[in-house]
């Protein structure tokens, strides 16, 4: 059963997206759960876990597939609504669900991907052993491991975008890593309204425009359906 409280918000949400001009999406290990894949701090998360002394089972992140949630960003995406997608993720779920590569950083890496050590250029890992046709330099997994440094194209673009947006959504991540974390902080200061779908406390929360606090792709889902008939001219819910 849905609440009143959740359609309410539902609606603001949609209202705000129909009428940005400049939305930035963000999103965290949160947004995978639903196909399948742990997050780090929720209930049964990999830290979670760990802490408990709980066992962390391998994850076969190559057979996962993109969920209700990474559809509905690329339906905003589509629908010419998404300027720039900012993630944590390292599950190349975006990128499976019709992201274009040019509105995307991927702050902690993708596992199907190599980099370049010296200029970052960026390549599929296919296993064979090359170098780096732009500058001979040698390519490295583009998984940023903790304590490694970010790669400084994707952090570039990230605060590049999250400085002009005007409305950032933020789709499961606990925002507490930091730099990834700088980002919401960047576009308040910015003057973009902040909205957070997530399920647990951030330290953001309290200044959040909008807060909610529900399953990513049934909220997700719901808030792209209602887009589409505000953008056909529908007014009313
Ligand atoms: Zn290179």
């Amino acid at each position: 059963m849905e609440s009143t409280e959740l359609k309410q918000k539902i609606e603001t949400l949609a209202r705000w997206i129909f009428e940005s001009s400049y939305l930035v999406v963000f999103t965290g290990a949160g947004i995978s759960t639903e196909s399948g894949l742990p997050d780090f701090r929720g209930p049964d998360g990999l830290w979670t876990r760990k802490a408990r002394g709980l066992p962390i089972e391998q994850m076969d992140f190559s057979k996962a597939t993109p969920n209700s949630g990474h559809m509905a960003i690329v339906e905003l995406q589509n629908l010419q609504k998404l300027k720039f997608l900012i993630s944590q993720n390292v599950d190349n779920l975006h990128l499976k669900s019709g992201i274009s590569p040019e509105i995307l950083a991927e702050l902690h890496g993708n596992i199907t991907k190599l980099r370049c050590e010296q200029c970052e250029f960026t390549i599929d890992n296919t296993g064979d052993e090359i170098r780096c046709p732009l500058c001979g330099g040698a390519f490295k997994p583009s998984v940023v491991n903790f304590g490694q440094p970010l790669p400084q194209k994707d952090l570039a673009k990230a605060y590049h975008h999250s400085e002009r947006s005007d409305l950032f959504i933020v789709v499961g991540s606990s925002l507490v890593v930091y730099p990834a974390a700088d980002m919401p902080r960047v576009a308040l200061e910015n003057g973009a309204r902040l909205v957070i779908i997530n399920q647990g406390k951030t330290p953001f929360d309290e200044v959040a425009h909008l807060l909610i606090n529900e399953k990513i792709g049934l909220v997700l889902a719901q808030t792209v359906a209602r887009l589409r008939e505000l953008l056909a001219g529908k007014k009313k819910a």
